[in-house]
């Protein structure tokens, strides 16, 4: 079950993959990917993910991709490697040019996936909720666009793990949750969840998307609204949603409880439901 990379078409072994230094992802974080997980062999929401992938290269006029062709090679990529929980890493950058801000007229934009085991929430983790800290969002105002500019997201992260605790949950200046480092927010209260609106300072996530249809499903009512962060930490249940996350309890944030501190109802729920989607 090899770990392969893709580049331009090539398959290859990742250590041997490399991309040129004036690749302008490196240089400039000028670069859109995705994330995509399988299960039992096969990708879940592929579509939904690349529909997302040509969304963010049409917001940053990249030149036309053939993702129809890419599509393909994500599953030769994930046939060839054979491993059946794995994680697939897509990125597409403009091209490689001489460092210069403007956009460069000729380069072709580079196609890079890699291919991994999946690296899987700790099950005590999954069990017992997650623990968080909040932080002032520092990040651009373009977070709709899933492009390789993550350093924000990179020193969330980084300060949730020196906190002993497992993900970052950004607040606007104005007081609001906006989603988290690497996934999104619910809350929910009374029996009814809420989610910050699919504005510009959150990423449309596929997963919130799915736990949305999930919601419809089962008759728990979606708000789409801007919510505070006292009223998340007075919330009956607070979860994360993800590619990687799946659905997630959160059982405490900057060390305080949430309700009892133990994974609500509609938190499990919503894992199990989600779980049987993708074959679980
Ligand atoms: N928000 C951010 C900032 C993320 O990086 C991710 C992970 N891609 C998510 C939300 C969750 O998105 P998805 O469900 O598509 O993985």
């Amino acid at each position: 079950m090899p770990e392969l990379a893709y580049i331009n078409g090539t398959i290859c072994a990742i250590e041997e993959a490399k991309v040129p230094i004036e690749d302008r992802g490196y240089q400039f974080g000028d670069a859109v990917y995705e994330f995509l997980a399988t299960y039992n062999g096969k990708i879940f929401a592929l579509d939904d993910h690349f529909s997302r992938l040509e969304r963010s290269l049409r917001e940053l006029k990249f030149p036309t991709v053939d993702l129809t062709q890419l599509k393909s090679a994500s599953l030769e990529l994930l046939k060839r490697s054979e491993i059946s929980s794995a994680g697939i890493y897509i990125q597409i950058s403009r091209g490689v040019a001489p460092r210069d801000h403007k956009f460069p007229v000729k380069a072709q934009p580079q196609l890079v996936m890699t291919i991994r085991e999946l690296a899987q929430i700790p099950q005590a983790v999954r069990t017992n909720g997650a623990r968080v800290i909040s932080m002032e969002d520092a990040r651009w105002g373009r977070c709709d666009i899933k492009s390789v500019q993550l350093l924000a997201n990179v020193l969330a992260k980084q300060k949730a793990i020196e906190a002993d605790a497992d993900e970052a949950i950004l607040i606007s200046p104005a007081g609001n949750v906006r989603e988290a480092a690497s996934s999104n927010v619910f809350i929910a209260i009374n029996g009814e969840l809420h989610t910050h609106p699919l504005t510009r300072q959150i990423l449309p996530g596929i997963t919130r998307k799915i736990t949305i249809e999930i919601c419809k499903e089962e008759g728990i009512k979606v708000n789409e609204n801007l919510f505070t962060k006292e009223q998340m930490l007075s919330a009956d249940e607070v979860f994360l949603t993800g590619t990687v996350t799946e659905v997630l309890p959160v059982c405490q944030i900057d060390g305080k409880l949430i309700n009892d501190g133990r994974p609500g109802p509609i938190a499990e729920k919503l894992y199990k439901r989600l779980c049987r989607r993708t074959g679980q």
